[in-house]
């Protein structure tokens, strides 16, 4: 499967930590829990994780760590965020 590219154009992407990695590393194999780890530990020190998290759940990324995340966990982020979305419409 094709891994996603990593979209350059929002400016908090300049201050990621993960510029300079190897992008594969956010995009371990489902049951690699040490890949895993280790790309919760970059994202745990990332200045925009919040930033990379909330664009992530709202552009409904669905492969790869993102803002500390896994895909699992996003998915539920989503389901609240779209309930959120919802009630206040
Ligand atoms: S939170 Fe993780 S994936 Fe997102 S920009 Fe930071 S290091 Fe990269």
């Amino acid at each position: 499967m094709e891994e996603p590219e990593v979209p350059v154009k929002e400016p908090w992407r300049e201050e990621a930590s993960c510029r300079g990695h190897d992008l594969t590393l956010f995009f371990p194999d489902e049951g690699d829990l040490d890949g895993i780890e280790r790309a919760k530990e970059i994202c745990a020190n990332c200045p925009v994780n919040d930033l990379c998290l909330s664009y992530a759940v709202e552009t409904n990324q669905t492969e790869g760590i993102w803002g500390g995340a896994t895909k699992q966990e996003r998915r539920r982020l989503r389901r609240r965020w779209l309930k959120e979305l919802r009630e206040a419409s």
